[in-house]
């Protein structure tokens, strides 16, 4: 309870700064006021009260009484100070087999990697990076698709009906020769850096040629250690079609279906921010830029989850091309981060509302808002914050 707390109390500091920088919207800037009244003003005043000559009314009243210099609890020492979100830190995230959905993962000793940013202005908002593919013996596993063994609702690289899907598919061959899982790798680590540089931490899934994560894995991961989930993918056509996300499977029994049916809004938000960045970045768009799909990393994903397909084999993936796309793909998450986290509503891209308008099935800001809970943006930010160091 008393670390509770506490740690309630720096978060509480912490917040303050962050309003204080101005990285929230200011109409509702007027943080948690109850709180903060009780902080004992911290160190500084400490030390003058201890260096403070005998309080003299209180001595003069009492003078049998020991010299009671009204004792102020002695000021809790800061416990660590969230050690894990020093700015410009990493720490190793490890497998936790009590983590929801963790039974259906079949290969999971591997680890990833939660980079925290050492922006001036921290957003406290952890991006998943997924760059696909990339398990050693991944395809000679099998999960289920989904977590409630019933069959997949949509074809794909598992077919339509399959109770379960590979673990890890090799992906795909970029015409240069390059492997699908080395181009979504160097794709992943610059936007990496972008995201970073941005103010958002990141956790890395994979950041070499092997990571012994599953689907499965990595989707749970997500769930526990970040706060929306991006998959990068090059799709196997050879014509250089452009950029597509990958959304809900608008199925009812899917959408019935848990953990999709409390989560898929968000996956449908997220999937429009990005697809919003695209367009605005200039980056070739295949067909509409959506398409629906029952994809294994949506059916286990409780927070915003997309899966994105930047490209095909043909795709430019040289540096300058790469970094075009991450670029883009900041954009389109900043959108997101701007739109339901920040909770300004707007972005120059436009409104939720226009948002909603491009994807299949219409949301509103209040379903979204019910999806993170309730609050100031500063105190949904509080929220992020808070799971991320707990
Ligand atoms: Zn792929």
């Amino acid at each position: 309870m008393k670390r509770a707390a506490a740690s309630f109390l720096i978060l509480v500091l912490l917040l303050g700064c962050a309003a204080c920088s101005g990285n929230f919207n200011g109409k509702d800037a007027s943080v948690s006021p109850s709180p903060a009244a009780d902080i004992p003003t911290a160190a500084p005043d400490a030390t003058r009260f201890a260096e403070t000559p005998a309080p003299t009314e209180t001595a003069a009243d009492a003078p049998t009484a020991e010299p009671t210099p009204e004792e102020t609890p002695a000021p809790e020492p800061t416990p660590a100070a969230t050690p894990t979100a020093v700015p410009g830190s990493s720490e190793t995230v490890y497998w936790d087999p009590s983590w929801q959905y963790a039974e259906n993962s079949k290969i999971n000793t591997g680890a990833a990697v939660l980079y925290h940013s050492d922006a001036d202005e921290p957003k406290y908002f952890t991006v998943c990076v997924n760059a696909g593919h990339g398990t050693r013996g991944g395809t000679s596993v099998k999960t289920l698709c989904h977590p409630d063994g019933t069959p997949k609702v949509t074809g794909g690289s598992t077919a339509e009906g399959s109770i379960y899907a590979t673990a890890v598919s090799s992906g795909t061959v970029m015409l240069n020769g390059k492997s699908e899982a080395a181009a979504t790798l160097s794709l992943a680590m610059i936007l990496k850096e972008l995201l970073l540089s941005s103010g958002f931490d990141v956790l890395m899934i994979r950041e070499s040629s092997d990571v012994q994560l599953d689907n499965v894995a990595r989707t749970v991961m997500a769930n526990n250690a970040a706060d929306c989930h991006v998959a990068l993918h090059y799709d196997s056509s050879d014509n250089d079609k452009g950029l597509f996300v990958c959304n809900v499977a608008q199925v009812a029994s899917y959408l019935e279906m848990e953990p999709v049916k409390s989560h898929h809004l968000e996956h449908e938000a997220l999937a429009a921010c990005v697809l919003a960045g695209a367009r605005s970045c200039g980056i070739r768009i295949y067909g509409n830029g959506s398409f629906q799909f029952d994809l294994t990393q949506t059916s286990y994903s409780t927070v915003p989850s997309v899966n994105i397909e930047v490209g095909d084999r043909a795709s430019d993936i040289s540096y300058s091309g790469q970094y075009a796309v991450a670029k883009a793909l900041l954009k389109g998450i900043l959108n997101y981060y701007n739109t339901y986290v920040a909770g300004n509503g707007e972005t120059d891209e436009g409104s939720a509302e226009a948002f909603a308008g491009r994807i299949s099935r219409p949301f509103g800001c209040d379903i979204i808002t019910a999806a993170f809970g309730p609050g100031s943006p500063a105190e949904r930010a509080l929220h992020y914050k808070r799971r991320n160091t707990a």
